[in-house]
C-alpha cells in the first residue's frame, strides 16, 4: 500500500506517518527528514538546503525530485510507503507518477489532512523530538509519559527546529496555500482522494485514517 499525507506545516502528518509506520509495516518517507540529515552532514548541498529551509521556501524540485527517487528505488519501499511532506508542488506529484509508472507501482490513497491555519502556530512552536530515536512531542498537546524522558527510547535529550518559529510558520503557510494546495485539485481528478479532520485529537485522527486505510 502506498499512500501520500498532505497537509500545512503543523497539520499532523509526521505524526501519523510514524503511527502508521509501526502499526501497518509500511515506510515512512518524509522529505523533510531526508533534508535535515544532509544539513546535520555539514555538506555544502545541506548548507544551502537550510538557507532555503530556514526562510520559509521550498527546495527547487528537480533536487527533491532526484533526492525521492534515489529512495523509492530502494528494496525496502517494495512493502509500501507512506510520503510525508512529498509531492509539494504539482511538478513533483507529476514526477512521482512518472517514477511509479516506471516501476509498475501506483498511489492508492492520498489523504488531505485539514486544519485551520491559526491553529498550527501553536503546533509549530510546541513542537519538538527525541534526539535518539526522532518519536515527535509538543509542550502540550503530546507530552511524554514522565516528564523529560522519551517514551519510546528513554532518552533524555530532545530537539527543535530552527524553522518552527512564529515568523517562518507564516512562509510555511503561504508557501503550503500558494504551491501545495493545487496538488489536491490533481489528485481528486484521479479519484484517490480522501479527507480526514486534522483538528481532532491525534487518537480521533489516527482512528480516521484507520478507516480509510484499514
Ligand atoms: P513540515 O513538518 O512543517 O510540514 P517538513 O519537515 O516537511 O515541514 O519540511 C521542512 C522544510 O523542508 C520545508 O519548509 C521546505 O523548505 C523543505 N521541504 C521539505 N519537503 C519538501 C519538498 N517536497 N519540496 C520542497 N521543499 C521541501
Ligand atoms: P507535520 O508533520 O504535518 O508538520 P507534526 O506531526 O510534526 O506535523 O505535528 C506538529 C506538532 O503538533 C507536533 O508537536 C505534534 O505532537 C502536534 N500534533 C500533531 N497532531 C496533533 C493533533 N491532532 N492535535 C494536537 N497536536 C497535534
Ligand atoms: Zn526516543
Amino acid at each position: 500500500m502506498n499512500v501520500i499525507l498532505v497537509g500545512p506545516p503543523g497539520a499532523g502528518k509526521g505524526t501519523q506517518a510514524q503511527r502508521f509506520q509501526e502499526t501497518h509495516s509500511i515506510i515512512q518517507l518524509s522529505t523533510g527528514d531526508m533534508l535535515r540529515e544532509e544539513v546535520a552532514s555539514g555538506s555544502e548541498l545541506g548548507k544551502q538546503f537550510k538557507e532555503v529551509m530556514d526562510s520559509g521556501t521550498l527546495v527547487p524540485d528537480d533536487m527533491i525530485i532526484s533526492m525521492i527517487s534515489s529512495r523509492i528505488g530502494k528494496d525496502d519501499c517494495k512493502i509500501g510507503f507512506i510520503l510525508d511532506g512529498f509531492p509539494r508542488t504539482t511538478p513533483q506529484a507529476k514526477a512521482l507518477d512518472q517514477m511509479l509508472g516506471e516501476k509498475e507501482l501506483k498511489i492508492d490513497h492520498v489523504i488531505e489532512m485539514k486544519v485551520d491555519d491559526d491553529a498550527m502556530v501553536k503546533r509549530i512552536t510546541g513542537r519538538y523530538t527525541c534526539a535518539q530515536c526522532g518519536a515527535g512531542y509538543h509542550d502540550e498537546f503530546q507530552q511524554p509519559e514522565r516528564e523529560g524522558v522519551c517514551d519510546h527510547c528513554e532518552s533524555k535529550e530532545f530537539t527543535r527546529r530552527d524553522d518552527d518559529n512564529p515568523e517562518t510558520v507564516r512562509s510555511r503557510l503561504q508557501a503550503y496555500h500558494d504551491q501545495t494546495a493545487p496538488i489536491l485539485g490533481y489528485y481528486n481528478k484521479k479519484g484517490v482522494m480522501e479527507t480526514v479532520d486534522g483538528m481532532a485529537a491525534i487518537d480521533d485522527v489516527t482512528e480516521q485514517m484507520n478507516a480509510i486505510l484499514g
